[in-house]
């Protein structure tokens, strides 16, 4: 057995270096003349011995007795503890370092949990498919231990000896189809999967899963740090939908997450699963010493990383390096080869882009130590164990604090002292630790956070739940809260439809969930690589014109594609691999309207605000720079549409006073505005982790709105991520760090290691470095002559007219489509015209029409024809006078200026039917009759056309007395009098429909299953 499902009892599979061959090493590196004096840090962390508990009642029995095979004598206190609060019955969250086994927190309640009531089910949650596997692994491990002690599911019959351990199986993307048809019918004791899975799977079929909904008693969600920005929306939203789902079948599931250690699990835990989590976050696992040093190369970050990769496999140390790009993984690695020949064979490249097997395989080389070091990128900072390692090279500050520790605790182990080493780049976070390491030593953990209320990914899951389960009230509107008005404005747009009886909602898409993708928001473009003809993947609207414009290179897995077009049109980018050595960054021009003021703030010359921003974005161009260097290659134009969204930005103001400091002191404003703008954004990172990328920020010397100068940084996601409401919340402690960072730099004029940015869609022009730190360090004073509190003039939040075309962004593809009863096949072009919605003021007058044919539109060869039907009579009803009026074919010129001089002639079908039969009579431009078309607006609704008997059948509970084939044949038989019946019947369900529908904001209609809907309608 392996030991990496769990910290305790494992054996090394690789022993450890004597701890003075470490020590030697570090020596040598503090000595050396290339390296020794660009060592900006030394730091040395104590071990830690391990403390140990028991559970406060005995596991049962087979239980124990596997541990005690396995070679686990006892738990650590963090792992008895948390066992005791899940038995306790609590929801538990453990966030504890890499290594400190974690997941018998949750294989030993479960195990328990199964064993005492068979039948019951686990839901494990891992965010990537390669945990999974490990995981599966572990779980088997045990369960066939606890089963050879007693530990088993009794058989059918009950008889002694019968029995099967407890069961587990994955049920991902991989699985095959037969795999997973035998795993739905008969599920697991322990399901394991991911939560796209989860929310494709698992929920959109769950009267598939009873088996398992109904007898869910425990979820564990694994990794939850991971769950940030636009994820975690996604994954609280698909949480939410399980415990509906859950509920419905009748089970009410305890969680047990897991975590890496982060600021604040609790609230993470709480905000994600709507649980109040019971927090273990002290670990009781052993450690060794673990030595860190920190390097600031004058050359290349590179060429050192290189160096001490041969000087550590020189030595014999087993060594893992970090990179922060694929491409770096991939040249680190030829590099050292080209300056080592003799470790070939020992030293592998690691990241996500290789095969599963591929991965498995360096995998199982590490832990056995036939590899001495392998570069990665991040891919390897997570979950599998990887045994026992000496060495960690950080080359480029990892992004956070949380994933730092990540990384340094997959080296070391509880008799296995480490070393590591992060090597700074020239960037700015980089650069402030460099600057301040002992703030990365000492400073607390960054918190993780999304943003619950996104409303673009919330109305996307409302769209799934309906579509799962009505949704109604009481029950969803406690578990929705705020967020359930959304359902009536889905309800507006023709998503969601309600009942009948009023409170019940339901989906009109079938299937919706495979519209929402949980690694992105909005609506995606699809990525193809033409060469292979196949679908590598999807992007999000904002990201598809930043990543994927013609003429990008797009990193896909560490395969560089150049992007040959993208079409808006079909949503697609169309691109081939290709091996570029440069790298692609869109230019443009961007401006921010403030929509909505959600919180202000004055503290001195600071005064800030918080708010949902509208974003425009022009994309004018791009830059081809060199991968080495950043040397520019070459600027081309682009054309494409502007890109607008709705998200949550903060907004910094600048007071007069201090821009006329800066002019005083010769500086460049503008510059110094834009350039406080890049040091903020780059230093985001240190409030909660997210990627450079995630955010956005535009700065104005006058923004007309604010009426002073500010800067915006904002949300790069439609809806908001989080980060911005985060910065508003710590803005001078934000404010402070630029101001350490601006001048700890030792460059004149601004460098990347300070206010360069290297997404900056201006090209780094203007920045004024000098300017920004006096503003930086301005707005942080008293303000002496109190402008703030003076003059601060009001926002005047822009109208919500103004609000971006939802179609770029929505979530829903549109029109969406439902085939149901009464459709007919053939689509409604648009309406001849368009009539303004709704009738004019009392008083004008309104005529309601229908007319009769002579001949069916087979009898004159076709729609296209339908000139030769003839009018055999048409009635109009004068809504004025309450009189009805029948017209025959001799009469058509009176019809038609009684038509032509109404204000509104109102009809079902009138633009495509009774107008153009009528065109047959008269030269005149019919498109001139102001008409409403009830069909039309209908139609423009529901996406399909609904017959009017239908439509009054539902909505009146009435009946047409006739149809119109019977009418064809009474013109035939001569029976004009049964056809004016018929016909005035249609004008009075016409009229009454239309009434209904202007009185009560809808009309009914049934769906194919004749479930009763409401259709809003703004009949006026
Ligand atoms: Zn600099
Ligand atoms: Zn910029």
């Amino acid at each position: 057995m392996r030991a990496r499902a769990w910290a305790c009892g494992e054996t090394p599979v690789v022993k450890g270096v004597p701890p003075d061959a470490l020590l030697s090493f570090i020596e040598r590196l503090k000595r050396s003349e290339t390296l020794g004096a660009d060592i900006v840090h030394a730091a040395s962390l104590p071990g830690q011995d391990a403390s140990y508990a028991s559970v406060s009642k005995p596991l049962p029995e087979p239980i124990e007795r596997a541990l005690e095979d396995l070679g686990i004598g006892a738990l650590y206190d963090h792992q008895a503890d948390a066992i005791d609060r899940v038995r306790s019955g609590a929801d538990v969250l453990v966030a504890t370092p890499t290594a400190s086994g974690k997941s018998l927190v949750y294989l030993l309640p479960t195990l328990e949990a199964v064993l005492a009531r068979p039948g019951a089910r686990a839901l494990y949650l891992f965010p990537y498919k390669a945990l999974a596997q490990d995981q599966l692994q572990g779980a088997e491990d045990l369960a066939r231990a606890v089963a050879r002690r007693g530990g088993v599911i009794p058989g059918s019959d009950g008889l002694p000896g019968t029995g099967r351990p407890v069961s587990a199986a994955i049920y991902d993307g991989d699985t095959p189809g037969a795999r997973r048809r035998r795993i739905k019918a008969d599920p697991p004791d322990i399901l394991i999967t991911n939560p796209d899975m989860l929310h494709l799977g698992f929920l959109a079929h769950h009267q598939d899963w009873r088996p398992l909904f109904e007898n869910l008693a425990l979820v564990v969600v694994d990794e939850l740090h991971v769950y940030r920005g636009i994820f975690g929306s996604h994954l609280h939203h698909v949480l939410r939908r399980l415990l509906r789902i859950a509920e419905h079948h009748g089970s009410r599931p305890r969680f047990i997450a897991s975590s890496a250690t982060i600021a604040n699990p609790g609230g993470l835990g709480e905000a994600l699963v709507g649980r109040r989590f019971s927090v273990v976050d002290r670990s009781g696992a052993p450690r060794a010493a673990r030595h860190l040093l920190f390097l600031n190369p004058r050359a290349s970050p590179y060429t050192a990383a290189t160096q001490l990769l041969a000087w550590s496999l020189e030595q014999g140390l087993r060594t893992i390096a970090f990179t922060k790009a694929r491409k770096i993984t991939e040249l680190l690695h030829s590099w050292l080869l080209r300056a080592t020949p003799a470790c070939a064979g020992r030293v592998s490249a690691y990241r996500s882009g290789y095969l599963p097997e591929e991965r498995r395989d360096i995998e199982r080389r590490l832990f056995d130590g036939s590899l001495s070091a392998v570069i990665s990128t991040s891919a390897l900072e997570l979950g599998v164990d990887i045994g026992g390692l000496d060495v960690c090279l950080l080359v480029g500050y990892p992004g956070s604090v949380v994933s730092t520790w990540q990384r340094i605790g997959r080296v070391g182990r509880e008799d296995r002292p480490s070393l590591t080493v992060l090597i700074g780049m020239p960037d700015a976070l980089d650069q402030y630790f460099m600057a301040n390491p002992e703030e990365l030593l000492k400073r607390g953990f960054e918190e993780v956070v999304f943003d619950p209320a996104n409303r673009v990914i919330a109305r996307a899951h409302l769209v799934c739940a309906g579509a799962e389960l009505p949704l109604e009230t009481p029950r969803d509107r406690g578990l929705y809260g705020d967020l359930f008005p959304l359902i009536e404005e889905l309800e507006r747009e023709g998503a969601l439809a309600r009942d009948a009886g009023g409170d019940r909602w339901y989906t009109l898409r079938r299937r919706p969930q495979r519209d929402v993708s949980l690694r992105s928001i909005g609506s995606t473009y699809t990525i193809v690589d033409d060469g292979a003809n196949r679908v590598i993947g999807t992007i999000d609207t904002v990201r598809a014109f930043h990543e994927t414009h013609t003429g990008a290179i797009y990193l896909h897995l560490g395969q560089q594609y150049l992007v040959t077009t993208l079409d808006i049109e079909t949503r697609r980018a169309r691109v081939v691999p290709v091996d570029a050595d440069y790298y692609t960054e869109v230019r443009g021009e961007k401006e921010t309207e403030i929509m909505e003021v959600l919180a202000e703030k004055t503290e001195g010359f600071l005064r800030a605000g918080q708010g949902r921003v509208k974003v425009t974005e022009r994309l004018t161009g791009y830059e081809k720079r060199r991968l080495s260097g950043r040397d520019r290659l070459g600027v081309f134009d682009l054309s494409l549409p502007p890109l607008l969204f709705e998200t949550v930005g903060l907004w910094v103001v600048v007071p007069d006073a201090i821009r006329d400091g800066v002019v005083e002191r010769e500086g460049h404003f503008m510059g110094g505005i834009h350039a406080l703008e890049h040091a903020m954004i780059s230093l985001f990172p240190l409030l909660a982790i997210c990627d450079r990328g995630d955010i956005g920020g535009i700065s104005y010397p006058l923004h007309p709105q604010i009426g002073r100068s500010a800067i915006f940084i904002y949300d790069g996601y439609p809806g908001g991520c989080g980060l911005a409401a985060k910065g508003y919340e710590e803005l001078a402690g934000l404010l402070g760090r630029a101001v350490a960072l601006l001048r700890a730099c030792p460059c004149a004029s601004g460098c990347p290691s300070c206010v360069q940015s290297p997404k900056c869609g201006n090209g780094n022009n203007p920045l004024d470095k000098t300017a920004a730190l006096f503003i930086a360090q301005a707005l942080l004073k008293d303000d002496p002559g109190g402008e703030n509190a003076r003059g601060a003039p009001v926002i005047r939040p822009a109208r919500e007219a103004s609000a971006p075309p939802r179609a770029a962004l929505s979530p829903l593809p549109s029109p969406w489509r439902l085939m149901g009863r009464g459709e007919e096949h053939e689509p409604l072009p648009t309406p001849l015209r368009r009539g303004s919605s709704g009738l004019g003021p009392a008083g004008e007058l309104t005529l309601i029409l229908d007319v009769e044919t002579q001949k069916s539109a087979e009898e004159v060869g076709g729609w296209q024809n339908i000139t030769d039907m003839k009018m055999a009579l048409a009635v109009t009803y004068n809504q004025a006078s309450s009189q009805f009026r029948t017209h025959l074919e001799k009469d058509v010129d009176r019809l038609l200026l009684d038509l032509a001089m109404a204000d509104r002639v109102i009809g079902y079908n009138i633009d495509r039917f009774d107008l153009p039969v009528l065109k047959a009579y008269t030269q005149w431009d019919l498109s001139r009759i102001r008409t409403f078309d009830l069909l039309a607006d209908i139609y423009r609704k529901l996406g399909f056309r609904l017959k009017l008997g239908d439509l009054a059948q539902a909505t009146l509970g009435i009946g047409k007395t006739s149809d119109g084939l019977q009418s064809l044949k009474w013109w035939k038989e001569g029976r004009v009098d049964l056809i004016e019946q018929y016909c005035k019947r249609d004008v009075e369900v016409t009229r009454d429909v239309y009434l209904f529908g202007q009185r009560n904001g809808y009309v009914l209609y049934r769906d194919r299953d004749g479930k009763q809907l409401r259709l809003p309608v703004e009949w006026k």
